[in-house]
């Protein structure tokens, strides 16, 4: 299984990360912060299903440039999947002839412009490839991480969350575990806004991490607040976990054997 991050800032520092855009395998993606502004055409046209974790605009930002590029390309436009209240809040806040054209209406059953289909937790979504089930997170808004499962590997996605329960069952449920992307978004001394907007700190991250009891897996850090980084960073490198990576979007992600290089 590949995962990249997309990059989501204008000066090229794979480093930075303002939006958030997982693409696994090149066909699934999973939330559109940023891969409608940063994907090559062809690299677009690969995919085939995106999960959006929860209507937070740094993971919907480029939903709208994203479906534009299938009119363009003239192909069917890829699965939106999302909780029912995820895709109530896009078609009610995102596509409402206000903030962007109404694509549910401007579509015709023929040739729709946008296509949704509810991921309901726990339920699993046989893919191309792929098997994807949804776990409730602990975030503000009804939030969707991912178990996410091939032949050979499987990784799970937080997304965006506070300390959580039942993603870490699942996790020490699974017969293999190769690697969990999980979010980390302010330094430790901003731990009340951290607990306000249901995001970790590197305190809180180790954790969750340590609610591990079955596997050592490969643990990816990403969502650290841009200008906040490189506390956060050190604050990391201070938990002293072996098999823990700072995300880069310059960088294939290959499971089960993590070879990280730079293309
Ligand atoms: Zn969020
Ligand atoms: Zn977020």
């Amino acid at each position: 299984m590949k995962i990249r991050l997309i990059p989501s800032n204008t000066d090229g520092d794979p480093e930075i990360q303002f939006l958030t855009s997982l693409l696994v395998d090149q066909s699934t993606l999973f939330d559109a912060g940023s891969a409608g502004f940063s994907c090559h055409e062809v690299a677009l046209q690969k995919i085939t299903n995106i999960f959006i974790s929860h209507a937070h605009l740094d993971h919907v930002a480029s939903l709208p440039s994203l479906l534009e590029a299938y009119i363009a390309f003239q192909l069917p436009p890829p699965m939106i999947w999302g909780s029912a209240e995820t895709l109530l809040n896009l078609k009610e806040l995102l596509f409402n002839n206000r903030l962007w054209p109404d694509f549910f209406e401007l579509g015709s059953p023929k040739k729709p412009l946008i296509r949704i289909s509810e991921s309901v937790d726990y339920r699993p979504i046989p893919l191309d490839g792929l098997r994807v089930t949804p776990i409730p997170v602990s975030h503000v808004i009804t939030t969707q991480g991912y178990l996410v499962e091939s032949d050979s590997a499987t990784v799970m996605i937080s997304s965006d969350t506070g300390p959580t329960t039942a993603f870490w069952e699942i996790a020490n449920q699974q017969k293999r575990l190769d690697a969990i992307i999980l979010e980390v978004a302010f330094p430790d001394s901003m731990q009340t806004m951290a607990n306000a907007a249901c995001h970790l700190t590197p305190k809180a991250f180790g954790k969750e991490v340590a609610k591990l009891t079955s596997h050592d897996p490969q643990i990816l850090a990403v969502h650290l607040k841009p200008w906040l980084r490189s506390k956060i960073v050190q604050e990391l490198q201070d938990l002293n976990l072996k098999k823990l990576v700072v995300a880069r979007s310059d960088c294939d992600y290959q499971f089960p054997d993590t070879q990280i290089g730079t293309n």
